[in-house]
């Protein structure tokens, strides 16, 4: 498919995921408009308004899974301005008559203003994103807590700008139902379109599991900064707006109270949908107008009710504990509307031709590799080579090393010396996701699957980030699913599978990289007979199918004894024996090692015979 048919296959995509949400907010709103007096249009205008940031922090906070309460700094950035903008000259020189030259002259309409200011507040999230899209988890939202701090000092601090801590005045205001209307729209179908974009999905796959999305080949860095950046151009427009609601504000309309009030939202809907931050935004605005009316004493039938002071935080705070409680996801959890409205056909797989031959010199070298973990050499001068079309088995005792060879061969644990090279390319100080692209896939021992997406989901990250299939990740990804006779559970959320069926969910991932080298941790671990054989003449097939060069660890050795040309023996973090499996059965070194004593009988290892 051209990139044009395939740019406007997802925007119509999202426009009809979008449309549940969007369709009953314009007929409220409308109703409201059209109806209700000056104190609804009031609460009508406010609740748009927290609509558009609630969803557009959602686009980071939801897709990274990592908490932002920065997010309403970009708001005041984007208030202000905007307000700059659209404020007449001439009332400037009078309020703010040391503003510098080009502001002091800039006069611009309001939707151009708001345009403006979220490409200024673009420009500024992606300087500040570059160095907090490093960071993981807490660290992060650490990082944004300190953004949200130095915006508010900045904003306080830039008197001739800003006029400080005092209210800035004098902005038009122009904000009307009709533009908060195409605002909320636009808001959510942009974060339909990215939630449903490539770079959503490895997005939110890194969410579930950082390491293992960067070994699939997502550069999660880079996708987080992606969704920093549209999330806060998106609150600057929410800024926009509410600056021109308001008509005057101070810089502690963007700080803490309005932070909690956003994320409240956004945790009582739930984090990871779209739909869930629609939802939360309603409820939230719905309990606290409940609220605002029995402190203000206006609730008809509870006229003799006390004043409860503060009451509206507190129903918020218990909000947000009821719902921690009762449905840590949010109401809505991880589904989204429209994933029960609308039935999506599964793609057809892609037909996958073995790939061309590769160089003649082509393989996956270790060299020399060491790794010491503070004192404990886990691997010590460790060579390795795999061929593509070969199969090579790594076996050793437990805690030998071979998990960490595998980290090391595929950029997960840099080596502490030693080189690793990919088709006569160093890689070995790549990040994983480099290496992931140049073709090696891996599995993982302990099954580190995206647990809360589809199986289909869990592949497809694998088939787009890694740019290697023809362009066609979700052919390519169902293709692999047939490939594991997984495709009849392509639409069931990884996590709820058996065990052995998440071994080979792994493996099909894997294999969407369109790897030339394959590195599987014990993919047999769990499996009972029946499917460890199944698995036997499935890697078998893969190899002669697509000329895939093997790295299989695993502690069945007649497994490994069947299935390999070549095995490599660790123990101690050394290499002790290598060569074809009758060699290494018959090395005394190997049986010594691996079964802990002196050689029995003929001083042959029995395959099979023990683990
Ligand atoms: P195997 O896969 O052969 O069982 P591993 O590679 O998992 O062995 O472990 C080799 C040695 O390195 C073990 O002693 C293990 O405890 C240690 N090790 C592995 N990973 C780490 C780590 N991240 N930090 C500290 N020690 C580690
Ligand atoms: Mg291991």
């Amino acid at each position: 498919m051209s990139s044009i048919g395939k740019l406007t296959q997802a925007w119509s995509r999202a426009a009809w995921s979008a449309s549940p949400l969007v369709v009953p907010m314009v007929l409220i709103a409308a109703g409201v408009a059209l109806l209700l007096g000056g104190a609804e249009q009031r609460i009508l205008t406010i609740f748009l308004i927290n609509m558009i940031a609630v969803v557009a922090t959602g686009i980071y906070v939801g897709n990274a899974g990592i908490m932002s309460f920065g997010h309403v700094g970009f708001m005041g950035l984007g208030a202000y301005a905007s307000a700059l903008l659209t404020i007449a000259p001439e009332t400037k020189a009078a309020v703010l008559p040391n503003l510098p030259g080009f502001l002091a002259a800039a006069h611009f309409g309001f939707i151009e203003a708001i345009v403006i200011a979220a490409i200024v507040v673009g420009i500024v999230a992606l300087v500040i994103g570059v160095p907090i899209s490093r960071l993981s988890g807490s660290a992060a939202s650490i990082a944004t807590l300190g953004l949200l701090v130095i915006v508010h000092s900045v904003l306080i601090g830039a008197k001739d700008i800003t006029r400080g801590s005092q209210t800035f005045f004098g902005v038009e205001r122009l904000t009307t139902v009709p533009i908060l209307v195409v605002a909320v729209a636009v808001t959510i179908f942009a974060a339909r379109l990215f939630r449903d974009s490539a770079t959503g999905l490895e997005l939110r796959a890194s969410r579930e599991d950082e390491l293992a999305a960067r070994a699939m080949g997502v550069d999660v860095g880079r996708r987080r900064l992606a969704a920093w950046v549209l999330s806060a151009m998106l609150m600057a427009v929410a800024g926009a707006l509410i600056a021109h609601f308001l008509g005057a504000f101070s810089p502690k309309k963007f700080f803490f109270v309005d932070t909690f009030a956003i994320l409240a939202m956004l945790i009582i809907g739930g984090l990871a949908s779209v739909s869930g931050a629609v939802t939360g935004t309603v409820i939230v605005t719905l309990l606290t107008e409940a609220a605002r009316r029995i402190e203000e004493g206006s609730l008809p039938g509870l006229i003799g009710l006390p004043q409860a002071f503060g009451l509206t935080q507190i129903v918020l705070g218990l909000g947000i504990l009821l719902i921690m409680y009762r449905r840590p996801g949010g109401i809505f959890g991880l589904a989204e509307i429209d994933d029960w409205l609308f039935k999506r056909p599964l793609p057809e797989p892609a037909t996958i031709d073995r790939p061309a031959a590769p160089p003649a010199d082509a393989a996956l070298v270790v060299e020399d590799v060491s790794k010491n973990f503070s004192g404990l050499v886990a691997l010590d001068r460790v060579g390795l080579v795999v061929r593509p079309g070969e199969i090579v088995g790594l076996i050793g005792p437990n805690g030998s090393g071979k998990t960490t060879l595998i980290n090391a061969a595929s950029g997960v644990v840099p080596p502490s010396s030693g080189s690793v090279r990919v088709d006569g390319r160093e890689t070995t100080r790549l990040p994983s996701h480099a290496v992931a692209r140049l073709g090696v896939g891996r599995t993982f021992q302990n099954i580190r699957l995206f647990k809360d997406l589809t199986v289909f989901d869990n592949v497809r990250v694998a088939a787009s980030a890694s740019g290697r299939g023809g362009g066609q990740p979700d052919a390519e990804a169902m293709a692999a699913l047939e490939d594991l006779g997984l495709a009849g559970l392509a639409g069931r959320r990884a996590g709820m599978l058996a065990y052995g069926e998440q071994r080979r969910v792994e493996i099909a991932r894997a294999l969407a990289l369109r790897p030339r080298y394959l590195m599987l941790d014990e993919p047999a671990a769990g499996m009972n007979p029946a499917e460890s054989d199944a698995l036997v003449d499935l890697l078998h097939d893969l190899r002669n199918r697509y000329g895939l060069g093997l790295l299989l660890v695993e502690h069945d050795l007649k497994l490994v004894m069947r299935l390999c040309d070549r095995v490599v023996v660790l123990n101690k973090g050394q290499v002790i024996a290598s060569g074809t499996p009758d060699e290494v059965q018959q090395d005394p070194a190997v049986i010594e090692a691996y079964l802990g004593r002196r050689p029995v009988r003929d001083g042959a290892l029995r395959a099979g015979g023990s683990r």
